[in-house]
């Protein structure tokens, strides 16, 4: 498990928000490039890495598809020296204040921290609860003319909260959506360069799905595969969480089930676990699975897709808690499925029931 946390821990505190994925590709390309044959980067910012399979040409194709974008923050106003802030992806603006962060400039980064002015000087309406966004500013500590100097508006903003290891295989840390998953698929392509696999196999770390779903978009119509599989994360369990709403940590992954993901391509990772004692929950997704599969499956003719997730408590926060277990179990499931396509397998996503 220390290598998994390694990765982990160095993937997350790597910037790269939505549409600024640079910093954490870099690295994520670094990391690739011995268990891959060849690399690249898409014109969105997608990082395309390819395993060649040992089938016959023409031959059939698996995308996996990970998010490596993280949710943060971008300057939107600057005034006397304090940063106001929009927010990339969707935050939970509950915990913003107090919060460590890092303000991305064109020369440096600086540490700042969001704050929130004292209750009695804002309107009556936000004097109570969680206070907006909208009234929240960062403070780097410096003069508003070193801040006129450094800060352009528009610089982003991510959480400098440090990653923590607790006892039992937990981590925590912020932007584990969804660079867990990033390593999990790493993890899984690990484990390919050891077995054979009769398909061609792109691993990509898509670009702003947090934004806009436009790197699992654009990576179905240039990549064309036959299938894809998505990982991402879903909301673990935790004191006071709807029972029916949330799935338990070191149970392993959830299998994606409903109108986003193939039912037989659901039933075939299912299989597979149980044939293999790899523990998975079945999470039943009545629509949208709000993830980069809900693109990739109406992309180009429509590809059948699966979805994988990571259960993980306080998402979209700079905490997120994680079992490092059920990523290693994600990737085993993951590479098995992978070395089991082979030509006959398609007929097995086939709508009609084939009698002989
Ligand atoms: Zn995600």
């Amino acid at each position: 498990m220390t290598e998994i946390k390694d990765l982990v821990k160095k993937l997350i505190t790597a910037s790269g928000l939505s549409g600024d994925e640079g910093p954490v590709r870099e690295i994520i390309e670094e990391v690739w490039r011995p268990f891959t044959d060849e690399l690249s980067v898409s014109k969105l910012g997608n990082l395309y890495g390819f395993r060649k399979g040992v089938g016959e040409e023409p031959r059939k194709s698996v995308l996996i598809a990970t998010h490596m974008d993280a949710i943060g923050l971008i300057v939107s106003h600057v005034r006397d020296g304090l940063l106001r802030i929009d927010e990339i992806g969707g935050i939970d603006q509950r915990i913003l204040p107090g919060q460590m962060v890092t303000v991305h400039t064109q020369g440096e980064d600086l540490p700042g921290m969001v704050v929130q002015p004292p209750a009695h000087t804002l309107p009556d309406e936000a004097q109570s609860g969680p206070v907006p966004l909208k009234y929240l500013f960062v403070d780097t500590g410096l003069t508003p003319r070193q801040v006129a100097r450094k800060v352009r508006l528009g610089d982003l903003v991510s959480f400098a909260t440090e990653p923590i290891e607790f006892e039992g295989d937990c981590l925590s840390g912020h932007s584990m959506d969804n660079r867990a998953s990033v390593v999990a698929l790493t993890e899984a392509l690990k484990l390919l360069t050891k077995r054979q696999h009769q398909w061609d196999v792109w691993a990509v770390a898509t670009a702003q799905e947090e934004e806009t779903m436009g790197g699992a978009l654009t990576s179905g119509y240039q990549l064309r595969p036959t299938l894809a599989v998505v990982i991402d994360v879903t909301h673990a369990k935790s004191p006071g969480t709807p029972e029916h709403l949330s799935f338990e940590m070191d149970k392993g992954p959830t299998l994606g089930w409903g109108p986003n993901t193939h039912p037989k391509l659901y039933e075939a990772f299912e299989d597979l676990a149980k044939e293999l004692e790899i523990p998975y929950q079945r999470e039943v997704y009545a629509r949208s699975s709000g993830t980069d599969a809900w693109m990739l499956q109406v992309a180009v003719e429509g590809i059948p897709t699966m979805l994988l997730s990571i259960p993980l408590r306080y998402m979209h926060t700079p905490v997120e808690l994680l079992h490092v277990k059920d990523i290693a179990r994600t990737s085993r499931l993951l590479a098995e499925f992978i070395t089991i396509l082979d030509d006959e397998f398609l007929d097995k996503l086939n709508w009609e029931k084939t009698e002989e």
